[in-house]
């Protein structure tokens, strides 16, 4: 059995845990120890049982305790070699032992763990996300997206869960109060994927056999729980799907433990 869960999702921190009974990992671990420390004792899973930290980039609210989470449990942190370049001054010390060097579109394992770093369009070094397989089945983490691309859609195919970034309504980022340069950034092909992309995507997924999307990485400012899965879930409707009967649609929240899935 396979279990994941959204720990903390959003621009203000990102931390979610994927494994099996034998080997769990966490991907990205953008908050403080004491705040992810407190989250694993709220799921019942011991920090220590933590065998190693993957991490998509080098933006703050994915590297945050990282260096620390590393040092205190003596456990290796997985970058491209990109990221370990944006994040050498703010993660810390890491040993040389811990410091594991990934390449993206490289499988690679983890004890039971298979996981393929995927190259994701981001305004950042060499930034990946994750598919990660264990026990005959597959979960797909996806954030940080500037577009959606015929490649990122083939590695999302048949997961038994997609974790997908659902950032911002366009509206509410236009009208808000972000300055120009910061709504551009958001808005190009290097920045956050909108809630329209984010529910063709998942319309179009359930139809390749994907039956759990968790929408993630919502901006607190340009977004809210609601909007990201009516969005969604109109999507769905419109292609002849059901959610809640086709396929489980879930928004994760910015910092509140997600539910547990057991896959
Ligand atoms: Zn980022
Ligand atoms: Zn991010």
């Amino acid at each position: 059995m396979v279990k994941f869960c959204s720990l903390f999702s959003g621009s203000s921190g990102n931390c979610l845990l994927f494994g099996t009974e034998k080997t769990k990992i966490l991907i990205d671990a953008g908050l403080s120890r004491k705040a992810i420390f407190n989250a694993l004792n709220r799921i019942d899973q011991r920090p220590e049982e933590i065998k190693g930290i993957l991490l998509t980039h080098e933006h703050a609210d994915h590297v945050k305790g990282v260096g620390i989470l590393s040092r205190t449990l003596d456990i290796p942190v997985y970058a491209t070699w990109g990221t370990w370049q944006g994040c050498m001054s703010s993660v810390g010390a890491v040993s040389d032992k811990n410091r594991v060097c990934i390449e993206a579109n490289k499988t690679f394992e983890i004890d039971d763990l298979t996981i393929l770093p995927y190259s994701i369009p981001h305004d950042a070094n060499d930034p990946v996300g994750f598919c990660m397989m264990a026990d005959n089945k597959k979960v797909v983490v996806a954030t940080d997206l500037g577009k959606m691309t015929k490649s990122l859609l083939k590695v999302f195919e048949k997961s038994d869960l997609l974790f997908l970034e659902s950032n911002h309504d366009v509206d509410m980022l236009m009208i808000g109060s972000y300055p120009p340069y910061l709504k551009q950034r958001i808005l190009g092909d290097k920045g956050h994927l909108c809630n329209e992309v984010a529910a063709k995507t998942a319309a179009y997924m359930v139809k390749t056999g994907v039956t759990r999307v968790v929408l993630g990485h919502l901006s607190e400012k340009n977004n809210f729980k609601e909007l990201a899965y009516i969005t969604t879930a109109n999507e769905m409707k419109k292609e002849g799907i059901v959610p809640g009967i086709d396929v489980t649609v879930e928004v994760a929240d910015r910092y509140t433990v997600g539910c547990v899935y057991d896959l």
